[in-house]
């Protein structure tokens, strides 16, 4: 359901977090489960399910959730090479219907990811 997710729970201070950043249109945490030294969310205020559900409105959004990221690589000590991880939908490994960025960084990266 629109609107009832554990990162609106988070952003509406209902639940805690790790919050490292806030502003108008987004709040950063530190993901629960760490894949990386550094491994922060950067979510958006707005509900949007899926990347697949993002409209022509969101590009502004879309852009400042990167701006973000960059700062926060470089606040958290890891441009010298990060990784930015967006899962859509469950067979990519979506497991919050709330679009999101993972920032991952501080270990070296493989590709293919799995
Ligand atoms: P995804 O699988 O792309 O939907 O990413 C969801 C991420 O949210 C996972 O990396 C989880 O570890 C993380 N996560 C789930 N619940 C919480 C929570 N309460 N606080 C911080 N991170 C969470």
């Amino acid at each position: 359901m629109l609107g009832d997710n554990i990162f609106l729970k988070i952003i509406e201070k209902k639940i805690p977090a790790r919050i490292i950043h806030e502003d108008e249109h987004c709040v950063a945490f530190h993901d629960i489960n760490p894949q990386a030294p550094v491994h922060v969310l950067i979510v958006p205020r707005k509900v949007i399910p899926t990347h697949a559900d993002i409209k022509a409105e969101d590009c502004e959004l879309l852009g400042h959730l990167h701006l973000v990221a960059a700062q926060l690589a470089e606040k958290l000590g890891i441009n010298d090479g990060y990784r930015l991880v967006l899962n859509c939908k469950e067979r990519a490994g979506q497991t919050v219907p709330h679009l999101h960025l993972h920032l991952l960084g501080g270990r070296n990266f493989t590709w293919p990811p799995g």
